[in-house]
């Protein structure tokens, strides 16, 4: 029977300190060790404090913790716990265990203390680490045999366990103040940190880079499907070269792509690493991956505002053209006022004087022809040339063309797909103004496949016929186009290349509208634009040129 006491002690005071060496924080260990130490007697009040305000606490590396605050544990609950001056120095300063049980009437637990009379019996012990008092834990009771010497010899037991343990909780407490640091540092700066096993394929990475590519914390490593997922399908052959590059070169490794979130916010990340070997042996990828969407969308808005401006500056020099226009044709129009003034007054003279009213009468003549020169060559410049109606076989028309943009698209790195549809009769219009529609259209598409890279650029080119007539379809793999700008392509001067002029798009669908047709755009699936233009079957009459 006694044996069976004995052990069911032990075993209390076992579980205890397993209790108290579990715990990882200050606030943890300063409850276990009250908790032990109440539970063991039956004292019911007391605390543990760490880190009294003398020098208490030390710490565990230069930076961590950056303050040394106070953990109080206290049963019942006490908003202030004050040893008295004589304990405090006993027990903090000279180290000593003190049981004092001469009817002491003022509690350490100032709270509680106006809630409770009489003299009462304390018991107080430091806690020592490394040869500095820690903390102190305080009980206190109204029995005298609540503090037996077996009870005092087992709590200074589980002191000198709490006491071991600080140790370990200090170790803890900085690793998980520098890890919150570390996180918050990655939130701040909206990057995060990975290592990707070039052999397994699986990384392990921040938890601002799960945020970043919109991962759940659970998938842990990250599967490298799983990453892909996330990144835009147009960026991932991209990525994958790069990739394939770095492992094999084994250089530093730095790309930027866009991924897109599961409700389909697409953030512009840019990665950068290097690699090394991990700790299994294998060849591992460390590195940062970076918001760096704010960054483009700045980048963005600066291409727009240069564009807006280089619009402006060509629109102030058409204001130049103008200017230089209304001077060419002032020229001869004086001209011919002057000569024609010349005419009148050789007529008027008496006798008549014939042969200089003639000289006169011509110059007005040459004059009018130089201004009617300007004119004409002015439209040429705008009009490209003088529409001449014929009848046309669109699909010849349409594979001259192709014939001489081959080598362009060859070098654009574009596969063409033609379906000419041979059922065409032949239409009637400006084979060479249709011609340059195709070119153009073409051409402008090959500009919008160029900066996109690691896709297919492909062109495919049909022609039909239908009741509205025939139908030429050009459709293209490239950039596409914003809703917002669809509007205005067909504006004269809008562009957004460098070296556009803006007036292509306007000049076709002028071309196409003379013919009686329409000219549009849609989107192309999955991407790219498509442009379509239509011309009737049968002209009523023919068009004049002059439109
Ligand atoms: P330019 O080629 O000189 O810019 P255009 O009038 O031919 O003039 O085209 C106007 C604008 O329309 C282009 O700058 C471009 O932004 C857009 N665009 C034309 N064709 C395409 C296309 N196939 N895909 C995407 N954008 C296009």
């Amino acid at each position: 029977m006694r044996l069976e006491v004995e052990t069911s002690e032990l075993e209390r005071i076992g579980k205890a300190f397993q209790a108290i060496s579990k715990e990882t924080s200050y606030e943890g260990l300063a409850k276990a060790l009250l908790k032990a130490a109440l539970d063991y007697s039956d004292a019911g009040r007391g605390a543990v404090l760490l880190s009294e305000s003398g020098e208490l606490l030390t710490r565990a590396d230069a930076s961590f913790p950056r303050e040394r605050p106070k953990f109080l544990a206290s049963q019942p609950p006490a908003s202030e716990f004050r040893l008295p001056v004589d304990l405090s120095e006993r027990v903090l300063t000279r180290r000593e265990i003190v049981l004092r049980d001469d009817g002491w009437e003022g509690s350490a637990l100032i709270d509680s203390a106006r809630c409770r009379r009489g003299p009462i019996v304390q018991l107080c012990l430091p806690l020592i680490h490394r040869d500095q008092t820690v903390g102190v834990l305080y009980l206190e009771s109204e029995r005298k045999e609540t503090f037996g010497p077996r009870y005092v010899s087992v709590v200074s037991m589980l002191a000198s366990q709490a006491a071991v343990s600080f140790e370990s909780v200090q170790l803890f407490e900085a690793l998980r103040e520098t890890n919150l640091w570390m996180v918050k540092g990655q939130q701040i700066g909206r990057m995060g940190s990975y290592r990707w096993n070039t052999r397994t394929l699986l990384s392990r990475a921040s938890r601002e880079c799960y945020r970043l590519f919109d991962i759940d914390f659970d998938v842990n490593p990250v599967p490298f499907e799983v990453f892909k997922s996330r990144v835009h399908p147009d960026d991932i052959p991209a990525l994958e070269e790069a990739l394939a590059e770095a492992v094999g070169t084994k250089s530093p490794f730095s790309h930027e792509y866009r991924v897109v979130h599961r409700d389909g916010t697409t953030l512009h990340v840019a990665a950068v690493g290097q690699f090394d070997v991990g700790p299994t042996g294998d060849v591992e990828l460390e590195g940062i991956i970076s918001d760096i969407t704010d960054r483009k969308a700045a980048e963005q808005a600066l291409t727009d505002a240069r564009t807006e401006l280089a619009r402006a500056i060509r629109l102030a020099s058409l204001g130049e053209l103008a200017g230089s226009i209304i001077h060419e044709i002032n020229q001869p129009l004086t001209g011919i006022i002057m000569s024609a003034e010349a005419c009148l007054r050789w007529l008027e003279r008496s006798p008549i004087e014939p042969a200089e009213a003639r000289r006169s009468a011509l110059r007005v003549i040459e004059q009018g022809r130089r201004a009617g020169d300007v004119v004409a060559g002015l439209r040429t410049l705008v009009r490209g040339a003088q529409l001449r109606f014929a009848d046309v076989q669109i699909n010849d028309a349409i594979e001259e063309i192709l014939l001489l943009l081959k080598r362009d698209l060859e070098r654009a790195g574009v596969t063409l797909n033609t379906a000419l549809d041979k059922s065409i009769p032949t239409i009637e219009g400006d084979r060479v103004q249709l011609q340059q529609v195709v070119l153009n259209l073409v051409r402008n598409a090959i500009d919008a496949m160029a900066s996109v890279t690691g896709k297919r650029r492909v062109l495919s080119l049909s022609t039909k016929v239908g009741g509205a007539g025939v139908a030429v379809v050009i459709a293209d793999t490239g950039i596409g186009i914003a809703p917002a700008s669809r509007d205005r392509l067909f504006d004269a001067l809008y562009t957004t290349k460098r070296d556009g002029l803006g007036l292509g798009l306007s000049i076709c669908r002028k071309i196409i509208a003379v013919h009686g047709g329409r000219l549009w755009v849609e989107e192309n699936t999955p991407n790219g634009a498509t442009f379509t233009f239509t011309l009737p079957l049968h002209q009523s009459g023919s068009i004049s040129a002059n439109h």
